[in-house]
C-alpha cells in the first residue's frame, strides 16, 4: 500500500500545504509524516488481506450507480458559487453516474460562468447570477442546488432554493447560527424537498471501517477522543471575518472533529469548557478566532478534547479510545489519503485509504441523488449540521466569546 501525496492539491493543499511543508519533497518528510510512502507494519496475513479486501473495496466504491436503480436519470445539480470547494464538487459530478451539474449561479457569468459550462457542456440559459437565481425553478434540469457559498450566505441561498422546489446540499458548517439552520430547515420541510449536509468524509470508505470497527466491539466500550484540525489561513480570505465566516477556526475546522465525534458516539454532548486565544496582532484575526481549545462530555460519560486553529501548524487527527483498544486516523479529515492506525481486537491496524480527490464527493453527490431520486433521508441531514451548531455556540459560550 502506499501513502496519499499526489491527490492531495485541492483546497486544503492549496491553502494549507505551503504552510504546512512548502515545497518539500516528500522523501525529505519524516518517517512518520502521513505524505511518505507506507510500509505494512506489524500485521499478519490474515489482518493483511482483509485490509486490502477494504482497500480494493473502496477503489470500487458501493455506488448508487451500481444498485438496480441507476437506470434513473441522473440527478442535476446547479452548482452555487464556483470557488474552490464547488470547483471540486464539479469534477466529481464529472466522475459521477449518477449525478450532474446542469446549471450554474455565478456572480461572475463572463468569465468562470463561461469557463465552467464550456467545461461541463452547459447551455448559456442554465448559467445564473445572484440576481436571476429565483429563475431555477423554471428549468427543469435541475433538481438540486450545491451550496459552495461563504458560510453566512448558505441560509438564504438554501431558503430560496427551497422555495424555487429544489432540493439543497449545503456545504458544512449549515450557517452562522442555530436560529438560521432552523430557518433553512423549515423552508425545505414545508417546501417538500431534501435538505442535506457535505459531511463528506460520513461516506469516505476508511471512516465507514473505522466506525465498523468500532461498533464490532473491537476497540471496547468508548472512553475518549482527541480531535485536532490545524492550519494557517491566509490573511484577507471572506474566512477570517465575522460576517461571511460567522466565525473562526471553530466554524470552519473544528466543526470536523466536533461533527466526527457527535457522529461516532451517537450522543450530544453536554458539558463544554473552553479556552479561545489569538495571540498573532498582525491584523489577520481582527474578526474572528486564531485558536480555539475545548472539551465536552457526552452523557455516557464519554469526553473529548479537541482544538482548532486558524494560525497553527499541526495535526490533522483524531484519536478515538475504547476500554481494549484505540484507532487514530491521521491525516482524519482531509480530501484523500486517511491514514488509520491502532489496535483494534488485539491486533494492529495500519490502512491508507486509497481514493484519489474527488472521490469523497462523488460519492457524497451520489448519496444525495439516491436520496432525491428514491425518497431516501440523508446520512447527514440539515438536523445534523443544526446538532454541530448548537454545540459551536455552546463551545463560543464556553469560551467566554458568545456568537448567539
Ligand atoms: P471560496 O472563496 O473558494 O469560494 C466561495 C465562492 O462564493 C466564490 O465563487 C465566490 O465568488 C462566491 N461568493 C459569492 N458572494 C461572495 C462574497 N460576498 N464574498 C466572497 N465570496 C463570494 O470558498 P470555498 O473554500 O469554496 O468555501 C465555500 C464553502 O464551502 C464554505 O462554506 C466552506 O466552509 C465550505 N468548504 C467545505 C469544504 C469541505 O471539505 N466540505 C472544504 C472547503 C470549503
Amino acid at each position: 500500500m502506499e501513502c496519499k501525496g499526489e491527490g492531495y492539491t485541492t483546497y486544503l493543499a492549496e491553502s494549507f500545504k505551503k504552510s504546512w511543508m512548502g515545497d518539500v519533497e516528500t522523501s525529505l518528510l519524516p518517517s512518520t509524516s502521513p505524505f511518505r510512502p507506507h510500509k505494512v507494519l506489524d500485521m499478519d496475513r490474515r489482518e493483511f488481506t482483509k485490509l486490502s479486501v477494504f482497500a480494493l473495496a473502496s477503489t470500487c466504491l458501493p455506488s448508487y450507480a451500481q444498485s438496480a436503480s441507476f437506470s434513473q436519470k441522473p440527478v442535476g445539480y446547479a452548482a452555487i458559487g464556483l470557488g474552490r470547494i464547488s470547483d471540486i464538487f464539479m469534477r466529481a459530478c464529472a466522475q459521477a453516474q449518477t449525478a450532474k451539474i446542469t446549471a450554474l449561479v455565478t456572480g461572475h457569468p463572463d468569465t468562470k460562468g463561461v469557463k465552467y459550462s464550456a467545461l461541463y457542456g452547459i447551455p448559456k440559459t442554465a448559467v445564473y447570477t445572484y440576481e436571476t437565481f429565483d429563475r431555477i425553478l423554471d428549468n427543469k434540469d435541475i433538481d438540486a442546488v450545491y451550496v459552495g457559498l461563504p458560510n453566512s450566505m448558505h441560509c438564504e441561498y438554501t431558503v430560496r432554493a427551497a422555495q424555487a422546489g429544489k432540493h439543497v446540499l449545503c456545504e458544512k458548517p449549515m450557517a452562522i447560527s442555530s436560529a438560521e439552520c432552523r430557518q433553512m430547515i423549515d423552508a425545505c420541510r414545508q417546501a417538500n424537498v431534501k435538505l442535506m449536509i457535505a459531511y463528506r468524509v460520513h461516506y469516505d470508505p476508511t471512516w465507514m471501517q473505522a466506525i465498523e470497527i468500532i461498533q464490532s466491539g473491537k476497540i471496547g466500550q468508548l472512553e475518549s477522543f482527541q480531535g485536532s484540525f490545524l492550519g494557517q489561513e491566509q490573511a484577507g480570505e471572506w474566512r477570517l471575518t465575522r460576517k461571511l465566516g460567522g466565525g473562526g477556526a471553530l466554524m470552519d475546522l473544528g466543526i470536523y472533529p466536533l461533527n466526527a465525534i457527535r457522529h461516532i458516539t451517537g450522543e450530544e454532548p453536554a458539558d463544554f469548557t473552553a479556552v479561545v486565544s489569538t495571540r498573532e496582532q498582525s491584523g489577520r484575526f481582527n474578526e474572528v478566532e486564531q485558536s480555539m481549545e475545548w472539551t465536552m462530555k457526552f452523557p455516557s460519560g464519554i469526553i473529548a478534547s479537541c482544538g482548532c486553529s486558524y494560525g497553527q501548524v499541526g495535526p490533522c487527527s483524531l484519536g478515538i479510545n475504547g476500554e481494549k483498544g484505540y484507532l487514530v486516523l491521521e491525516p482524519a479529515f482531509y480530501y484523500d489519503g486517511i491514514h488509520l492506525r491502532g489496535e483494534a481486537g488485539g491486533r494492529p491496524i495500519d490502512q491508507f485509504g486509497t481514493g484519489k480527490v474527488p472521490f469523497q464527493f462523488v460519492l457524497e453527490a451520489e448519496h444525495f441523488a439516491d436520496c432525491i431520486r428514491n425518497n431516501k433521508q440523508p446520512e447527514s441531514p440539515g438536523e445534523e449540521g443544526l446538532k454541530d451548531m448548537l454545540s459551536i455556540e455552546a463551545i463560543y459560550k464556553a469560551a467566554g466569546a458568545p456568537i448567539a
